[in-house]
Order: structure tokens, then C-alpha cells, then sequence
């Protein structure tokens, strides 16, 4: 039995209480929220929301190259105003830069993957201010999401929970 086995079985469990079923496909909130794959960050208990309230993007590190084109779903087809860029402390992208991830990857995978590897960028993060100043700069200059799409920079704490603000300006 695979864990996705016990996921499967938890949603027989879920169904029996299932009661949203009425929500419309709009986040009632207008937020979206980018942030990294890590297991430790509950962004529905962290921030408050529940289903239906926001767009939440995941991707590792959250950085914001690679969910332009959910935020743009997200604003232009989902009627998402504000964006909030969430990067966290003891990142997994914090600990590895490019060379060792594509040395790794080249190591354990064989040629053939380190090659593409080579031509991918992992997107580390060396400084958590730089990280979420650059991907707040990337959004608000990204042609595709308008001026007046509010973007905001945090980075959460996995040690205490706090969500702290990065000045953006
Ligand atoms: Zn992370």
C-alpha cells in the first residue's frame, strides 16, 4: 500500500463531510497567494482562508518565475486583485545553489537528465529580502498582470509561525 492509497482513503472519509460543493470557481477574497512546496507551510491555517477564498500557487521556493501563468489565470480569468509573495526561512532552495543541484541530479540521474538540468534554472535563493524583492519586481513588471494588481512580500518563519513584511518599495 503506497501513501497515495492512504490519501485515497482519507477522501472516502472527506466525502462523508463534504459541504462546499456550492462555491463558485471565484476566489471570494480576490487574493491570490504565491508560496513555496514545503510541508510545514499551512497557508489556509497561517493566513486564515478557507476553500474558496484564494488562489493558492505552490511552487519550490514560491518564486514567481514559475507561476506567471497561473497569476495571470488567476487575475485575468479568476477576478484576483492582490497578490501576496510568500518565501520562507530553512528553505530547501536555501540550501543548494544550480551547481550542486544539476551535479546532483547528474550524479544520481545519469547523463542524459544532467544535460537538461544544465539548461534549467533551480532558482536558489541565497538572501530571503533579495528573493522576495525580485519576485514582487518580476510580477509588477510582468506585461501580462496590470499596475493595479496590488503585489506584497513576506517571508514566513517556519520556527514561530510569524509572517513577516518586506518593505518592497
Ligand atoms: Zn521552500
Amino acid at each position: 500500500m503506497s501513501v497515495i492509497d492512504e490519501l485515497v482513503a482519507a477522501n472516502k472519509e472527506f466525502q462523508g463531510r463534504f459541504d462546499y460543493g456550492h462555491l463558485p470557481r471565484r476566489p471570494s477574497r480576490a487574493v491570490a497567494v504565491l508560496t513555496c512546496i514545503d510541508a510545514r507551510v499551512d497557508l489556509y491555517a497561517l493566513l486564515g482562508l478557507k476553500p474558496g477564498e484564494a488562489n493558492l500557487i505552490r511552487t519550490a521556493g514560491g518564486r514567481a518565475a514559475d507561476a506567471i501563468r497561473s497569476l495571470v489565470v488567476a487575475t485575468r480569468l479568476l477576478g484576483v486583485r492582490e497578490i501576496a509573495v510568500v518565501h520562507h526561512t530553512d528553505c530547501g532552495l536555501l540550501a543548494f545553489g544550480n551547481d550542486e543541484i544539476r551535479e546532483m541530479v547528474r550524479t544520481e540521474l545519469g547523463e542524459r537528465a544532467g544535460s537538461a538540468a544544465a539548461r534549467m534554472d533551480f532558482l536558489p535563493i541565497s538572501n530571503l529580502v533579495a528573493s522576495v524583492r525580485q519576485d514582487v519586481s518580476l510580477i509588477r513588471h510582468t506585461a501580462m498582470i496590470p499596475d493595479d494588481i496590488l503585489v506584497r512580500g513576506f517571508v514566513y518563519h517556519v520556527e514561530d509561525g510569524r509572517l513577516e513584511e518586506i518593505d518592497v518599495t
